[in-house]
């Protein structure tokens, strides 16, 4: 992308109604704009970063078996008035009424949808296990919709919804989520740490939030450090070994990590001093094994092998795909701008002319440019008439990963400059070479 075609419309200013970093970054390096409150356009740059967060979490629920759909945001009344949650859930749906005078409302979440689709089509054990997902706006009348993406009123959900005849396979298809979303966050440069969480009213202990430690983050969470050196890294996963999925999730589920609904401090206290952390932190998911709390009122049920009608037993398992993009920029930033991680960022390398209009720069950068896309890489190539302070700011602003400054002193010895936006470490190099670092 040449920047002298694109649409960023940065901010000089940091606009005085952002509380914390990402919000503010946000806004500055035109990703988003508000329309009202929790509501939010997502321009160019902010899309770029969201389709290839919800990319990861697509390959990663495919590549544990889980098969991708689409559910409408609107929703009929009647299917939550069959669960008993129209009532339930009080102000924070959002309630329509159509033309005929018909309740709706916008989707917060979609299990009485999908239960509604499992009925109708399946009826037999032998169509089991089944888990589907979709990514979707979701909508929630948040009474403090704030920090930006991160608790907004629409956003943007991956919900996976898992079907299984028995106890024991449902919890294969928790482990699998969790393994899953373990490696959806790694692949975007993020620790979250799963958190048993609170079950609420429904009891048991099956359910888990994942949560990356910010300053900024709105629980409060308690851990044995030794869960931060836990890394999946690239080993192989066969998702169908019921027994090597469990022991995965077992590695991240035995050192102490809690939120403060679940904390207990007697655990907590039996660590040793130097491994018992406390911080804050923000929620980036969620997985929830229910059991028959939705196929019993709504009647999901399938044959046995014995031929007996029995309610499936499910799980709802989440990933806040819009909030993502504020929690990984929290985790991700320093007081210049955004640094991304390279699985997400939205240009894999910026080009800096320093003397636009120069015959050589401007020939020297388009080859840089060229040689970057064939090598499958996608530069932002910074080619406006502007002084090269701000062009250095603009790419330290947008957070791309490495920087490629060309200017006529290096190209009287056939080199450009390498930056690498984290450590802020330069190296003169031919541009053959820099586009071979960077493949
Ligand atoms: P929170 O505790 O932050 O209100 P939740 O527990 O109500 O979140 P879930 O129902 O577990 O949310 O939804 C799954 C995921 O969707 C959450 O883990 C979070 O990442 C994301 N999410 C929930 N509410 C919002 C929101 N208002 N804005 C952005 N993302 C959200
Ligand atoms: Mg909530
Ligand atoms: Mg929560
Ligand atoms: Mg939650």
């Amino acid at each position: 992308m040449r920047l002298s075609r694109y649409f960023l419309p940065v901010l000089k200013e940091t606009p005085s109604e952002a509380q914390i970093a990402s919000h503010r970054l946000m806004l500055r390096a035109g990703m988003i704009k508000q329309q009202t409150a929790g509501i939010y356009s997502w321009l160019p740059l902010g899309f770029k970063v969201l389709r290839r967060i919800e990319q990861i979490v697509h390959e990663e629920q495919i590549r544990a078996g889980h098969i991708p759909m689409l559910m409408p945001t609107l929703q009929p009344a009647d299917l939550w008035r069959e669960s008993g949650r129209y009532d339930d859930y009080g102000e924070e749906m959002l309630r329509i009424r159509d033309r005929h005078g018909r309740d709706m409302l916008y989707g917060p979440t979609n299990e009485e949808m999908i239960t509604d689709i499992f009925r109708a089509h399946v009826g037999s054990y032998k169509d089991l296990p089944l888990t589907l997902y979709h990514i979707q706006w979701k909508f929630r009348d948040e009474i403090r919709p704030r920090f930006g993406v991160m608790r907004g009123r629409e956003f943007f959900m991956k919900d996976g919804y898992n079907f299984d005849l028995d106890y024991e396979s449902a919890m294969h298809a928790y482990n699998r989520h969790m393994v899953s979303y373990l490696r959806s966050y790694e692949r975007m440069g993020l620790q979250a740490i799963p958190m048993r969480a609170d079950s609420g009213p429904i009891g048991g202990d099956d359910t888990h939030e994942f949560l990356v430690l910010a300053d900024t983050g709105e629980s409060e969470v308690f851990y044995d450090s030794a869960i931060t050196d836990l890394r999946l890294g690239d080993r192989e996963i066969d998702y169908d070994d019921w027994d090597e999925v469990a022991a995965i999730c077992k590695e991240w589920t035995t050192p102490y990590a809690r939120t403060d609904e679940t904390h207990d401090a007697a655990q907590f206290d039996a660590l040793p001093d130097e491994r018992r952390k406390t911080s804050r932190g923000i929620e980036v998911g969620q997985i929830f094994y229910f059991g028959t709390k939705y196929s019993e009122p709504m009647g999901a049920t399938v044959q046995d092998r014995e031929g007996n009608k029995v309610a499936v037993h499910m799980g709802s398992h989440g990933i806040g795909v819009s909030r993502l993009v504020g929690a990984i920029i929290e985790a991700n930033h320093d007081d210049k701008g955004i640094i991304w991680p390279e699985g997400v960022t939205p240009f894999h390398a910026g080009i800096v002319n320093l003397k636009q209009g120069d015959a050589e720069a401007d020939a020297a950068c388009e080859d840089l440019y060229a040689a970057l896309v064939s090598a499958g890489l996608e530069p932002l190539y910074d080619d406006r008439e502007e002084r090269a302070g701000a062009k250095f700011a603009t790419m330290d602003l947008v957070g791309v990963p490495w920087r490629i400054t060309v200017g006529p002193r290096g190209m009287k010895n056939g080199v450009v400059e390498l930056t690498s936006r984290r450590s802020g470490e330069s190296e003169e190099l031919a541009p053959e070479l820099a586009v071979t670092r960077l493949k």
